[in-house]
């Protein structure tokens, strides 16, 4: 089957479909070239439909969450991107809350508050979905998406909707196993506990110290064990370095942000100097925190 035979099945379920979608406007980073099939399943069973119809038609897929923690080539994506962006909901109870993959982070926030929790501030300022987050494992230092997850639906290596526990997760630093097997995350369950987490202090701080505003995908480099990836690239003299459109942030080096119609191929240029120079000047090899999506 082709992608126009899925375009096809898809349009006559009535789920929204577009080919050729621009990417750029998918994104954070704001850049990337087009997404040979686009669509933004509306519920769990379309979104099922979609993912059955993909597989059975050997089209590939990339599950795309807010966008914010990709960086897609200028050449594009083939195959299928779908958006998970339509689907919402969120169920909470006094100790947690189930909510769908497309929900943004501060709704999440803001649903654990109206029940009494402050718990889940941690996320504030993360501009991610649940899902991207269960998928990243999302968090700050000291705490991650990993430490209040009760459990992840997720559509697995058979079509089928399954539950996994955190232990099945494979949760480790900015990365899980959801996302090595490339499963497609429904919902997530999430507990809370008795932190407390203050997010418009969280926020505050957010703005004082990274580029909020500009297009970027936060932060590019992990940080290598017992170093802080920014405050490398800060020794390294690179804060500002300026590639085209694409520069090492003057606010904070571990982002790189788009200045306006940066390509990709620039960030990635400027991604390869910042590597090189740490490592020559600190014999330290940095990773990429963002995902580059090729192919
Ligand atoms: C200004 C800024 C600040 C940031 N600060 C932080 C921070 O403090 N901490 C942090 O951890 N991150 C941070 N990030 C990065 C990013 O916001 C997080 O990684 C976020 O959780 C990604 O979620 P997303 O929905 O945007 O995922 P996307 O970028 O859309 O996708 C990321 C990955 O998750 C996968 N994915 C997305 N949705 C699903 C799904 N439903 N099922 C399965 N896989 C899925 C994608 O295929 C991809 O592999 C920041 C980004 C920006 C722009």
């Amino acid at each position: 089957m082709t992608l126009a035979a899925v375009a096809r099945d898809l349009r006559a379920a009535g789920i929204e479909f577009r080919f050729d979608e621009p990417l750029a406007a998918h994104t954070t980073f704001r850049v990337g070239g087009s997404a040979d099939g686009y669509c933004e399943p509306g519920s769990v069973s379309a979104l099922i439909d979609v993912v059955r119809l993909c597989q059975r038609g050997a089209v590939p897929f990339f599950v795309l969450g807010a966008g914010s923690n990709v960086l897609f080539s200028d050449e594009g994506r083939r195959g299928m991107v779908i958006s998970m962006r339509a689907i919402r909901g969120i169920t909470a109870s006094s100790t947690g809350l189930d909510a769908a993959a497309g929900e943004p982070l501060p709704n999440v926030i803001a649903a654990a508050e109206e029940q009494g929790s402050r718990s889940l501030g941690f996320l504030a300022g993360i501009p991610g979905t649940v899902g991207g987050s269960a998928a990243t494992n999302a968090g700050i230092p000291g705490r991650a998406m990993a430490d209040v997850i009760e459990s992840v639906t997720v559509i697995g290596d058979a079509d089928q909707a399954v539950q996994l526990a955190p232990s099945e997760c494979g949760f480790g630093y900015r990365t899980s196993r959801i996302r090595d097997r490339r499963f497609v995350v429904l919902s997530a369950k999430l507990r809370f506990d008795e932190q407390v987490y203050d997010p418009a202090a969280l926020l505050t701080r957010r703005r004082a110290t990274q580029p909020i505003g500009q297009a970027s995908a936060g932060c590019i480099f992990r940080n290598p064990p017992g170093e802080s990836a920014g405050a490398l690239i800060d020794r390294a003299e690179l804060k500002g370095f300026t590639l085209g459109q694409a520069q090492v942030s003057e606010k904070h080096a571990n982002f790189i942000v788009n200045l306006g119609g940066a390509s990709s191929a620039e960030i990635c240029k400027l991604i390869d100097i910042v590597r090189q120079k740490v490592y020559n000047t600190y014999q330290v090899s940095l990773d990429l925190e963002v995902e580059v999506v090729t192919g």
